[in-house]
């Protein structure tokens, strides 16, 4: 049998279903399922995925002549469902051409609608609709978008002018107009023509009047803008297979711009940016769907009780909101009522939050679209443990929901309560996506990528962002829009990157030639700080200091739920009590990676560590360290303290002796002085410790072996700080690890150095702690290798950083000069040192583990690399059996929601 290509969808019926969005997309999928439950959709068909491949490889010409037969039966069904005729010039059968993905790529592909008019049939579209204007509006609304999407007329850069813009823009400057509304049908008469001639003189060919050539043309223009730049950059961002393919929708049209009994919008079942669990929605009356995008006229919202909220937050008084801006519940009280049945029966059947999208043409409803709606990190965990509790969902489901990455959002900083009380708002806007941020202001989305680059915090301030855009607010710290609403633009895809959004600020004129942006008579200039909160939607000048985040008890239950099913433990890296006590609150069980090296940076430490590293001799060493034992022990101490009766690993000295000391002239006197020696004892001396390679130099146990007495020293300052907590009853638990082994010996000997320091302090203090001695392994050796090792370790650690470095031998300094290439070029999927390499450094992992516990079973690995906070390698850590993963303190919540979720998926 041929493949089946082509699905069909309508009054009732469907051959399509909710779970083959691989194969129609999601939005074909869900419009299957909503036809199938009995929710009123236009009837259509969906055009598979599979077929966008076969577009990429095959061509066109292909495609075309395979689908052919399909694609004529499918439209006859339209026509049989809705009593109209494609082609015909009297009734005409009109559709809509939409893409769909797998996963919603919001704005990435474009919509033609109104699709299969052209002269003559515009004239009986006004016949049987007795509406003229309207005819000749859905028409030129057509030939420019059809122009723009697929014949490609659209703007592309920042000076390219859309000609149909520069075109409406003189008939209506001409006619004093300044609302698309009050063109009259004359007028819009004249737009279709010079249209028409600006397609002409464009693209040198008439615009297609074959209501046939307009479908292929629009078929294969969704194909295309699976491969356009946009597309290509989201897919990158969001890990989306370039293999998904699009599928196409053809659908009926169906009319919001009949008049004032028709309309359109979008709604979500719950609230996006909260996750609090009430309808809300906007609408615009006498409007095609586009027009509530694009953010042009003032939405209106759909229940009376979040138009009232809605008047508050833009200080419009009530009378002012009842007589202008209306809910959907006072305007057509008999489609909310059927609005808010069918958006219950759509979450009772998907059974998560949905963003529709309905039309309601001359009094009747109809959804357009039905999807998992974006929302915040804030949102996302409340709706999760809401839909958990209301019986929704289980517990495992509750999980899956989360995304790990978009927990960060709740762990960011909002606003100083104290600076904030200070701060006088300039004006207020709708609070779009929560958050605060502060940042220097930038009108154009490319700039604020270069001042971003530059290490600058930018708020990028614009009239509404469009997908091109997508790039700069991504770098930006905020969004601000003089324009739009809840579900513009830029709304939407804040909330997906989960930066912080305020839109349609009051009051606020943006000039993006002058550069300013001028709030109640007030004038700000490019560069110039602003603040933005995303949560209450106020605007302030300057700057204000931010302060982290409280987590609330949703999100405390989604972590104690986490930890019910992760096998995996989370640790931090922490070398600060500060940033072990954030850890903890955040729920590290342990410190996976403290490094002492940082220590000794802090001003008293410096003086005698370099003492130490320029001294002659063992004894001038030794005196020098006995120096430091009682600085590093205090450190020790308040680490253990906050960790109580939590593991914490140390790492004795790690980095290479040279970067500890004074390279230059002056410095190098200095520390003569101190040390009461020559400057050019000390210029020698230094200039003996440089090293060609310092990466592959003398550092890590190659040092505590060529100078015992450091691993002495710090030996001796942990195990006294543990036995001097036990005193005051702090549990201590050390774990010490000696890093960069590469071979067996080079660990026996730093281990026998170790076991004998503390076999010496247990006797002087005549008391004893618990102690572990385990080693990292970082160099590829040590892996392949790790059934010596383990005979003699307690446990290793997977330094991913180093292991990575030395397993694809990039230096991780110098990677930015060919990586970004790499991973253009597709060698590389991803940036090996954020995203841990499976195939290669994983393997390695695999290997020493299984390894490691063929010689002692109880082994304990865990990792502490960056990897150890990055969802993708968390989930593969808990695959080759790693005991813990350890990660930056504020990556701790991530890494224990992957972990679950490894679990979970098995
Ligand atoms: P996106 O994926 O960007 O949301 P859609 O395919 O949903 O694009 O189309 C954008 C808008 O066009 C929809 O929100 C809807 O309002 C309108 N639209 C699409 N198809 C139809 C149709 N058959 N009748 C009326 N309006 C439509
Ligand atoms: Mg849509
Ligand atoms: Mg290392």
């Amino acid at each position: 049998m041929e493949k089946k290509r082509v699905y069909t969808f309508g009054n009732g019926a469907a051959e399509g279903r909710a779970d083959m969005k691989n194969l129609l997309g999601g939005k074909g999928a869900n419009l299957a399922e909503m036809n199938l439950i009995g929710v009123p959709v236009p009837p259509g068909f969906t055009i598979t995925t599979e077929v966008c491949t076969e577009y990429n490889e095959l061509g066109k010409d292909y495609v075309v002549s395979v689908l052919k037969d399909e694609v004529e039966k499918a439209i006859e069904e339209i026509e049989r469902l809705t009593g109209t005729k494609f082609g015909d010039k009297d009734n005409p059968c009109l559709v809509s051409v939409r893409s769909g993905a797998r996963v919603s790529m919001p704005g990435m592909m474009d919509t033609v609608l109104n699709l299969g008019l052209n002269d003559e049939s515009v004239e009986g579209i006004a016949k049987k609709t007795g509406n003229a204007r309207f005819a000749w509006d859905s028409y030129r609304r057509f030939i420019q978008m059809y122009g723009d999407v697929v014949l490609g007329l659209k703007p592309q850069t920042k000076e390219d002018i859309d000609p149909f813009e520069e075109i409406m823009d003189e008939v209506k400057q001409a006619k004093g107009i300044h609302n698309d509304t009050e063109l009259s049908t004359e007028d819009l008469k004249e737009l279709v023509k010079r249209f028409k001639l600006a397609v002409k003189e464009r693209t040198g060919n008439d615009f297609p009047e074959n209501p046939w050539d307009q479908l292929w043309g629009a078929v294969c223009a969704v194909f295309d803008s699976w491969m356009n730049e946009r597309a290509i950059f989201y897919r990158k961002m969001n890990n989306i297979p370039e293999e998904w393919g699009t599928a196409v929708n053809v659908q009926a049209m169906v009319y919001g711009n009949m008049g004032n009994t028709s309309g359109t919008g979008v709604a979500f079942t719950r609230d996006a940016a909260t996750g609090e669990d009430i309808f809300n929605g906007e609408y615009l009356i006498n409007a095609q769907g586009e027009d509530v995008v694009a953010g042009v006229r003032t939405p209106q919202q759909i229940t009376l009780e979040g138009s009232r909220r809605w008047a508050k937050q833009q200080g419009i008084s009530e009378e002012e909101r009842a007589a202008k801006y209306p809910s959907l519940e006072e305007s057509m009280p008999e489609c909310a009522k059927e609005l808010i049945e069918v958006q219950q029966k759509l979450e009772d059947y998907f059974k998560d939050m949905q963003d529709l999208e309905f039309t309601i043409q001359d009094g009747k409803l109809w959804l357009l679209q039905t999807r998992s709606g974006k929302r915040t990190g804030g949102a996302m965990v409340k709706i999760a443990m809401d839909m958990l509790r209301q019986g929704y969902i289980d517990e495992k489901t509750a999980l899956k929901r989360c995304d790990p990455e978009k927990l960060d959002e709740l762990l960011h900083p909002v606003f100083d309560k104290k600076a904030l009380s200070a701060a006088k708002p300039v004006t207020r806007g709708i609070p779009a996506s929560p958050g605060a941020a502060t940042g220097q202001i930038v009108f154009h989305a490319d700039e604020a990528e270069e001042w971003a680059s530059n290490g600058k915090k930018v708020i990028l301030c614009r009239i509404e962002t469009s997908p091109e855009d997508l790039r700069g607010m991504a770098t930006a710290q905020g969004i601000l829009t003089a324009r739009g609403g809840m579900t513009s633009h830029a709304a939407v895809v804040a909330r997906g990157m989960g930066k912080c959004c305020v839109s349609a600020a009051n009051n606020m004129v943006i000039d993006y030639k002058a550069r300013t942006l001028t709030i109640n008579g007030k004038e700000m200039k490019e560069g110039d700080w602003i603040s933005i909160d995303g949560t209450t939607g106020y605007v302030y000048e300057g700057k204000i200091q931010t302060q982290d985040a409280e987590l609330n008890d949703d999100f405390s239950a989604l972590m104690e739920l986490a930890d019910k099913y992760a096998r995996m433990e989370v640790r931090t890296n922490a070398d600060t009590p500060r940033d072990a006590r954030t850890a903890r609150n955040f729920g590290a069980k342990g410190i996976g990676l403290c490094r002492t090296e940082h220590m000794f940076f802090e001003d008293d430490k410096i003086l005698a560590m370099r003492e130490m590293i320029l001294a002659k001799d063992e004894q001038g060493r030794r005196k020098a360290l006995e120096k430091l034992l009682p600085l590093q022990k205090t450190d020790f101490k308040g680490i253990f303290r906050t960790m109580d009766g939590l593991p914490v690993t140390i790492r004795l000295l790690d980095p290479p002796l040279h970067e500890f000391v004074p390279h230059d002239e002056k410095g190098q006197m200095e520390m003569a002085k101190v040390m009461g020696i020559s400057y050019k004892d000390i210029h020698d001396r230094v200039e003996d410790l440089i090293e060609a390679n310092p990466m592959l130099g003398l550092r890590g146990c190659r040092l505590g072996n060529l100078y015992p007495e450091i691993t002495e020293m710090q030996a001796r300052a942990i195990i006294e700080a543990a036995l001097e907590l036990k005193k005051e009853g702090v549990e201590a638990i050390p774990e010490i690890m000696v890093p960069l082994t590469g071979i067996v010996h080079e660990f026996k000997a730093q281990k026998e150095i170790i076991e004998s320091t503390i076999k010496k302090v247990f006797s002087e203090q005549n008391d004893s702690v618990e102690y572990k001695i385990g080693t990292m392994i970082e160099i590829p050796r040590a892996a392949l290798t790790a059934h010596r090792i383990a005979e003699e370790a307690d446990f290793f650690s997977f330094g991913t950083n180093d292991l990575t470095q030395m397993t694809f031998g990039y230096s991780r300094d110098d990677v930015a000069k060919f990586l970004p290439m790499y991973i253009d070029k597709g060698f590389l999927k991803h940036d090996p040192f954020a995203v841990l390499d499976q195939k290669g450094v994983g393997r390695l992992m695999r290997m020493a583990i299984q390894e490691g516990r063929s010689v002692k079973p109880t082994l304990k690995c865990g990792l502490c690399g960056e990897h150890g906070g990055e969802p993708s390698s968390v989930k593969f850590c808990h695959t080759i059996g790693l005991n813990y993963v350890s990660c930056s303190p504020f990556r701790v919540p991530i890494a224990r929601l992957a972990a679950a979720q490894a679990a979970i998926e098995g």
